[in-house]
């Protein structure tokens, strides 16, 4: 099975490096190189009953050899003609020199291609063809796989006979009673079957059992990980009425969910053991102020926090927000960044070394190696920032362990929500504070710019502001913030005697706080911006968001953007200038015009997710899988799930094929921050 593939009949030093490029180096890769579809080659039709449009097998005699035509300079077609006892066709192709000697008159062939007309007449085009006396290719459901260049479908399927062969009888892993509770297929009928299948049905019962293993180990290597976390100790805040104390401070009553997600962090930080707790909560459901509750609660503790944004632009806002919620505490936060000035970093991290200050707000550098806590019991990230068993441990040699709370905006259906986040515990805010209004969205071609501006210009003489919002595209990353700032200049030009200000990813830290202070005081009017006004950025004045080319965005980044408006009451707006007219954006944009909820949003998101999967599983930073698919496959899912809870229960240990395999996508690093 560890056989070097270039060993392998077939193969060779030349074809081993073709395969080496699609990471299959062993015998064993090669089994688990899986194909991507099957064409279904087994029903032998009669000429007669062939008809046009079908991809069918006949079996023939040569009545004539083929006969070849150049019609121009770079067009052969070559036309052969053959019968069957129901009657003959012309077997043709198209710039095919090799075929012109191949056939013999009378001898008996099986084609297999599709059936069109021409000039009322029934041919069957660029047939696959074999001796009918030896068929490899014909006769059976035959296997297509997704090539490299210089790899043909034909010889990667005899190389893959030639490996089922060499591979011999393969050992059953999963164990006997898992596989008899959830109906899983013996490992070498699912090997000959997923490749050659005798039927259709034989083909799903081996793909059931690829797809229930896949995830089986993924989960199982999640489980593991996430009690691997579990071992570290942590602080014990013992003081848990703290809470109460902050929470009787904010001007408003917390949301039951919100109430929940505080108990269940109270919960974890006396338990002894080291808090991973991710939050879940939409856009405005008031992540923040859970947040600012454990911290203070760590505070008063006798620990500092801090707590991580994944842009300056965010970490300023969120001093700004918990400064304010901390007023009358007497708890000083400071705000690190990149861009302060020598003295100015120096002061504050004497300060955060000497326990000073409390609480810390700054980016992922916080927790990087020249910041010194006194005493940092709590860390609180967004979900950028998401914490391996690595840099968990990393985190405690700072000393006490602090407890790790994650933040996320990003909803991800139930389903999922185990495979993406099965190391962590998961609270879930699903409330949003009474007296919301949704924001109306709307969908608009260009035409109607015209009119939303004058909508907007209307709106910002009654005293609002407004985002505008343009796409940007890693590989054209020059261009696209040329958009931007054109887009302020035209901007500009059409409103002279408003300011119309940009902010982008590219822009020195100075200028970005400028653009975004001009726009918090009210000074800016319409902010152009790239997305990185996308996450946490509050500036409750603002009730427009405009978004152009919002078909390049996924539907859970426009929810996102969506929720930066509507958070000062009065009703707020959204319109998205999409482009394109497939029914796919069509389905999107109304998505979004129909929902204000992040969570159905995200589900239909990742089922109009579009080929090549932008939208879907980068976005929602989903593991790679080799024949899994996680949005359609999940009632297997659930079952992998329960099974390996049931292994985890009984000691993963006991099953040494399955530790391997768990151990060894743990080592690669499960595609996963
Ligand atoms: P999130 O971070 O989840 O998007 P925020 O924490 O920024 O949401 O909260 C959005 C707004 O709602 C803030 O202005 C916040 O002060 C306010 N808020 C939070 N919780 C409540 C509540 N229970 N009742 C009323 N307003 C709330
Ligand atoms: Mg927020």
């Amino acid at each position: 099975m560890d056989k070097d593939i270039r060993y392998l009949k077939g193969v060779g030093e030349k074809r081993a490096e073709l395969f080496f490029k699609k990471g299959i180096r062993t015998v064993n890769d090669l089994l688990y190189f899986f194909p991507r579809a099957h064409e279904d080659r087994t029903q032998i039709k009669e000429i007669a009953d062939a008809s046009e449009g079908e991809t069918v097998c006949l079996s023939v005699t040569v009545f004539s050899p083929v006969h070849d035509t150049r019609i121009r300079r770079n067009m052969l077609i070559s036309t052969m003609v053959v019968f069957d006892d129901s009657g003959t066709i012309t077997a043709v192709w198209y710039n095919n020199k090799f075929v012109k000697d191949r056939f013999r008159t009378d001898d008996k062939y099986i084609l297999y291609g599709k059936i069109s007309l021409r000039r009322g007449k029934k041919e069957i085009v660029n047939p696959i063809f074999e001796k009918a006396d030896s068929t490899r290719f014909t006769g059976k459901i035959v296997p297509l796989y997704p090539l490299t260049e210089g790899l043909t479908q034909k010889l990667v399927q005899s190389v893959m006979e030639n490996a089922l062969k060499e591979a011999g009888t393969l050992k059953e892993y999963l164990p006997e009673q898992v596989r008899s509770k959830y109906s899983i297929a013996e490992i070498n009928f699912a090997m000959k079957n997923i490749h050659f299948p005798d039927s259709p049905e034989s083909y799903e019962i081996a793909r059931r059992r690829f797809v229930f293993e896949e995830l089986l180990i993924l989960q199982l290597a999640l489980f593991d990980r996430k009690r691997n976390g579990e071992q570290y100790s942590g602080a014990v805040f013992q003081n848990l009425k703290a809470v109460r104390e902050f929470t009787d401070t904010l001007p408003f009553s917390l949301t039951n969910a919100q109430k929940r997600t505080l108990n269940e962090i109270c919960a974890d930080v006396r338990s002894g053991k080291m808090m991973n707790r991710l939050i879940q909560g939409d856009v405005g459901s008031g992540k923040t102020a859970v947040a600012a509750a454990a911290i203070y609660l760590a505070v008063k503790n006798g620990f500092q926090a801090a707590m991580m944004a994944p842009t300056e632009i965010l970490a300023s806002q969120h001093f700004e927000t918990l400064t304010g919620f901390f007023k009358n505490t007497g708890i000083k936060t400071v705000l690190l960044t990149g861009s302060m000035k020598a003295k100015e970093r120096r002061e504050t991290l004497e300060l955060i070394k000497s326990g000073g200050a409390g609480v810390v707000i700054g980016t992922h550098a916080l927790i990087q190696s020249d910041v010194e806590f006194k005493k940092l019991g709590l860390v609180i990230a967004d979900e950028q920032h998401r914490f391996g068993v690595e840099q968990r441990a990393k985190l405690s040699a700072k000393g006490e362990n602090p407890h790790i709370l994650i933040m996320s905006a990003t909803p991800i259906p139930r389903t999922l929500a185990l495979i993406l986040y099965g190391d962590l515990e998961v609270s879930v805010i699903d409330e949003l504070p009474p007296g919301r209004v949704p924001v109306k969205t709307y969908a608009f071609g260009d035409s109607m710019k015209p009119r939303v501006y004058a909508f907007v210009e209307k709106s910002v003489a009654g005293g609002t502001q407004a985002y505008v919002v343009c796409p940007l595209v890693e590989e054209t990353e020059k261009s696209d913030l040329q958009n931007a700032a054109e887009l302020s200049e035209k901007l500009q030009k059409r409103f002279p005697k408003l300011k119309v200000g940009l902010v982008h990813g590219r822009m020195k830290q100075k200028e970005k706080d400028a653009a975004m202070e001009s726009f918090a005081s009210g000074e800016t009017k319409i902010l152009v911006s790239t997305t990185v006004i996308e996450v946490g950025v509050n500036v409750p004045n603002a009730n427009i968001m405009i978004i152009e080319n919002a078909e390049r965005f996924g539907l859970s980044q426009l929810h996102q953007l969506r929720g930066r408006v509507g958070r000062g009451g009065g009703q707020a707006y959204c319109i998205l200038f999409a482009h394109g007219s497939s029914d796919i954006t069509k389905k999107r944009m109304e998505t979004m015009c129909l929902s204000n909820d992040g969570f159905y949003i995200s589900e239909q998101d990742l089922k109009l997710r579009g080929p090549g999967d932008f939208f879907g599983t980068r976005q929602h930073g989903l593991p790679e899988m080799k024949i899994a698919n996680l949005f359609e496959d999940g009632d297997i899912l659930k079952q992998a799930q329960d099974a390996a809870a049931e292994i985890t229960g009984a000691g993963l240990e006991n099953y040494p094929e399955l530790k391997k395999r768990c151990d060894k996508i743990l080592n690669d690093g499960i595609a996963m921050n």
